[in-house]
């Protein structure tokens, strides 16, 4: 499970401190860099996972129905959510997929407003660039290494974070931030802008539904190169900016371990 990404990921140049418009290099020896800073960090568990076999990957480039209505091994939060009855084959644990086209997945005013500006993306946006793990609401989430709180708050849009938190690192030199989204409002209570996180320390839990953005339990977890001007990052981003997006919001899994290869294989399912 932690098997790390190696290769040829681009990173942008590291931004200093709060400036949220500073510009931006993208060399791919940074990308390397971080590649190997995350390589050669000891993280955390985002969140404690079940073995592998327990864990569905889940294919949501069809769209949320079409990845309810798949035969086998749906999550049952997402069965629940659809209000089909949980069936012995469904699981509790899910990953989403990390540069995966989502088409008709976001479908709620705030994706269809394509002028809605996010650090700079705009458009109509339906990459997912951060990675995806479901459960049970209240499952708790643990910040992989040491930081510091950025910003904290609630997006309460329908279809957006509901309560999120965006930490600050610095991994081998390498100043990035964290992004975990759709928590529950407990998370973000007595929380204020620059507390230290420890590694491992929970610092918050799946929110439900109601207060998560409207989604089934999970968190988004989304690593960011520069700094988000505040407690958002575009999860979804365009095609137009898929590859900016790969650079500046590079593959969770440096971070969160290879939860899943890229391709889906029969027996994921
Ligand atoms: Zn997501």
């Amino acid at each position: 499970m932690r098997r790390r990404l190696v290769g040829a990921l681009l990173l942008v140049h590291c931004c200093s401190g709060d400036d949220a418009t500073a510009a931006v290099a993208v060399t791919a020896q940074l990308a390397e860099t971080f590649a190997a800073a995350c390589n050669a960090t000891d993280f955390h568990a985002l969140v404690d996972l079940p073995a592998a076999k327990y864990v569905h990957v889940m294919d949501f480039s069809r769209g949320i129905e079409a990845a309810i209505s798949a035969k086998r091994g749906v999550p049952c939060v997402l069965r629940r959510l659809a209000r089909r009855p949980a069936n012995s084959r469904c699981a509790r644990w899910y990953v989403g997929r990390y540069d995966e086209v989502r088409r008709n997945m976001y479908t709620t005013e705030m994706f269809e407003n394509a002028t809605k500006t996010i650090d700079g993306y705009a458009g109509i946006r339906d990459v997912h660039i951060g990675l995806d793990i479901g459960g049970p609401a209240g499952t708790p989430v643990y910040a992989p290494a040491q930081g510091v709180i950025q910003s904290f708050g609630y997006n309460p849009d329908a279809g957006d974070y509901g309560h999120v938190i965006v930490t600050e690192h610095v991994i081998e030199g390498v100043r990035c931030w964290m992004l975990f989204g759709h928590l529950d409002s407990a998370s973000v209570a007595f929380k204020r802008v620059g507390q230290v996180v420890e590694r491992g320390e929970r610092i918050g839990a799946f929110g439900a539904s109601h207060e998560n953005g409207g989604w089934a339990p999970h968190v988004h977890f989304q690593v960011s190169l520069i700094p988000p001007a505040t407690h958002d990052m575009p999860g979804v981003v365009s095609a137009a900016q898929r590859d900016r997006a790969r650079l500046e919001y590079p593959d969770p899994r440096l971070i969160a371990g290879m939860l899943y290869h890229n391709l889906l294989s029969c027996d994921q399912w």
